[in-house]
């Protein structure tokens, strides 16, 4: 049996289908972007859920969208507009990254997202989870869309507590896509594993007896033994690798700096020792390090020896 493929008695596709579909026809999440097929609002919520949370991604979905109601809109605002709209989101480069996107779409595609994953694969800033993503839920490709919640749901279902890596799990997520006749299209099917895999299936306490997928899942057994917490911490790794502390990071200096420069008058710009208080009181070699990295990131250009949004 190759590395990737399913153990042999992971449950048919249907029984997992049929399971699936009576659940989330009464517990599926009211999420903004699933009541939309609009490719370019369903590449921004992917965009902004990347690194954000539902809860904050929400409000900031709607607000995004409310200045920037199409790619074109996007395309045509100055990017310092779209780093503002960005605001409260953190990892701000995928403002820049999105603005990019948006103005070679509109520049080389006539302002339309091409509706397969190869092909969006093949623009900046898309990377394969996205694409699937995007050519699942706007175009109803037949595509896998393994974000967390999914990969740790089906690792756990196919595989018990021994997870797989994510690319080894990708045969089996495509085998297990419904096709026609099915209970769930792919894009329900995806939602379906997502919203498991946030209301029931955490990381360090699955909710196996509420679970729609009790009955096939390899992980439920092994659960309800004695060693089960033991167990699950040690299988859980690959679902909650560790973060570096975030305070005092690279990362945090650099969404100070952005946020002081956010707060300027339009034209307005930062001096070194200004961006240095922004950054806590940095050194000047720090502060230099920082603006270079975000000038590079097209999140601020320099300004004499200060900066000021691009
Ligand atoms: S039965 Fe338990 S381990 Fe399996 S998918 Fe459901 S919550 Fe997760």
């Amino acid at each position: 049996m190759p590395a990737h493929a399913a153990p042999a008695d992971t449950p048919h596709p249907a029984a997992l289908h049929a399971a699936l579909a009576d659940w989330y026809a009464s517990h599926a999440r009211d999420l903004p972007w699933r009541r939309t097929t609009d490719p370019y609002a369903i590449l921004v919520s992917e965009v902004m859920l990347q690194q954000t949370q539902v809860a904050r991604t929400i409000p900031r979905y709607a607000e995004f969208l409310a200045s920037f109601p199409t790619i074109e809109a996007l395309a045509q605002a100055p990017v310092a507009d779209v780093i503002r709209a960005w605001s409260g989101m953190g990892f701000n480069a995928r403002a820049v990254r999105l603005h990019r996107l948006a103005v070679e779409v509109v520049a080389l595609h006539g302002g339309k997202l091409p509706p397969t994953a190869v092909a969006l694969r093949t623009l900046p800033g898309i990377g394969p989870y996205t694409a699937a993503a995007v050519a699942c839920f706007a175009f109803g490709a037949s595509e896998p869309v393994l974000d967390t919640n999914v990969y740790r749901v089906l690792s756990r279902v196919a595989h018990g507590l021994t997870p797989p890596s994510r690319q080894e799990l990708e045969p089996l997520a495509r085998a297990l896509l419904p096709g026609p006749g099915a209970p769930l299209d792919p894009s329900s099917w995806a939602q379906a594993l997502m919203d498991v895999g946030a209301a029931l299936c955490s990381v360090s306490a699955p909710a196996c007896g509420d679970c729609p997928l009790e009955r096939h899942c390899a992980a439920a057994p092994e659960l309800a033994r004695a060693d089960a917490p033991r167990t699950l911490a040690e299988s859980s790794v690959p679902y909650a690798p560790k973060q570096g502390t975030f305070a005092g990071s690279t990362r945090f200096h650099r969404g100070r700096i952005v946020a002081a420069l956010r707060d300027l008058p339009e034209g307005g710009s930062l001096s070194a020792q200004q961006l240095a208080d922004a950054a806590g009181g940095r050194s000047p070699a720090e502060i230099a390090a920082l603006v270079d990295g975000l000038v590079r990131d097209g999140l601020a250009r320099r300004v004499g020896g200060g900066a000021a949004l691009p």
